[in-house]
């Protein structure tokens, strides 16, 4: 494999990181803003209520999602952190077992005794830590948690998501308010199902199929549910 394409497949990997998350925070923001829009204009509100509740359903999901994601993030980060002060502590204590430790994680991944000996002696000279933690416990500079950075991303992307159903309340007449909301959100929710699928290089039809048949279920249902309680109520 020549060095360009090489540093090109690492740039994808790094992409995928990125446009995965604001990709879902987007989805989550459309889907839950315009279900509630689409349940609360379902009832009989009007439009100045269902305009406050988008606004509301936009701040709350992405305080939700900000704090989701961080409390996740933050333990997975705690995790490694631990794991790698034990690994310091066990390369400081136990060096020789380590070396054996390592070269026998080589040997499993089918390199040859030998070789596996002289590959874990070599990395372990230049960064005994850093080869421990790629290769024994599986954390690379890439899954290096951040969870500030993992919560601003998904709140951010879950904003602009959620802003596109509540830029179509505001401009819907009040009469063809929710078919312009459920027709609008499955269009964004498909182009950006074809966004998303074209970055990780997944089958773009299917993908975007799925995500649009997922996201105009979940309106449908919350228009549903709307309409019952606007009755009731
Ligand atoms: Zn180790």
């Amino acid at each position: 494999m020549s060095r360009s394409s090489q540093h090109a497949e690492k740039h994808l990997v790094d992409r995928i990181g990125w446009m995965r998350a604001a990709v879902l925070g987007a989805n989550d923001g459309i889907i839950s803003t315009a279900s509630l829009i689409v349940g609360v204009a379902a009832a009989a509100a009007n439009q100045n209520a269902v305009l406050i509740a988008g606004i509301a359903g936009l701040v709350a999901g992405a305080m939700a999602m900000a704090a989701g994601e961080y409390v996740s993030v933050s333990s997975q980060s705690d995790t490694e952190r631990a794991d790698l002060a034990l690994e310091r502590k066990e390369l400081r204590d136990n060096p020789a077992f380590e070396l054996d430790e390592l070269a026998e994680i080589y040997v499993k991944r089918g390199v040859d005794k030998a070789t596996a000996r002289k590959v874990a002696r070599q990395l372990m000279a230049k960064n005994a830590l850093g080869a421990h933690a790629r290769d024994e416990l599986g954390i690379s500079k890439i899954t290096t948690a951040r969870p500030v950075q993992a919560a601003l991303t998904s709140a951010a992307s879950f904003s602009v998501g959620a802003a596109m159903p509540l830029l179509m309340v505001v401009v819907s007449p009040a009469y063809a308010l929710v078919p312009i909301v459920f027709a609008a959100s499955s269009g964004f929710l498909a182009l950006l199902g074809a966004i998303g699928a074209r970055t990780g290089g997944a089958d773009i039809l299917r993908a975007t199929v799925r995500v649009t048949f997922w996201g105009a279920l979940a309106m449908a249902l919350t228009a549903g549910i709307g309409k019952l309680v606007g009755i009731v109520v």
